[in-house]
């Protein structure tokens, strides 16, 4: 699997667009960051792990994340936190994979 295929928790590489929506309808519908003492009334769409929806333009201060009790961050085994602020599951891994690939094995 490479590197890339490994980042794309959520599986969207290969999705047709009919099912990459499909998969967003059903993050937002679990998605439990209207619940979260960071999440600024109002704001939408949530589901900031998905790579569809991008940072908030609403919330700039982070409090606590509640990601790690959300059904989605268990069933795509996500690892990050903050998607609203910080970005996509994706793009955060990314950010990582970047910082420290300097000098890999190539
Ligand atoms: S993991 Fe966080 S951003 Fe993603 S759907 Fe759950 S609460 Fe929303
Ligand atoms: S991404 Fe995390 S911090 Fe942001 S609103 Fe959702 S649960 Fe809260």
């Amino acid at each position: 699997m490479s590197k890339y295929e490994t980042l794309d928790k959520f599986g969207v590489e290969n999705l047709e667009e009919a099912d990459f929506k499909k998969r967003q309808d059903y993050i937002l519908k679990n998605c439990r960051c209207t619940k979260c003492p960071t999440y600024v009334q109002g704001d939408a769409p949530t589901g900031y792990c998905y790579p569809a929806f991008g940072t908030s333009k609403q919330i700039h201060w982070e409090k606590e994340c509640v990601c790690k009790t959300c059904s989605i961050f268990k069933e795509y085994e996500l690892t990050h936190s903050f998607y609203c602020t910080r970005c996509s599951q994706f793009c955060q891994g990314l950010k990582i994979e970047v910082a420290g690939g300097q000098g890999g094995s190539g």
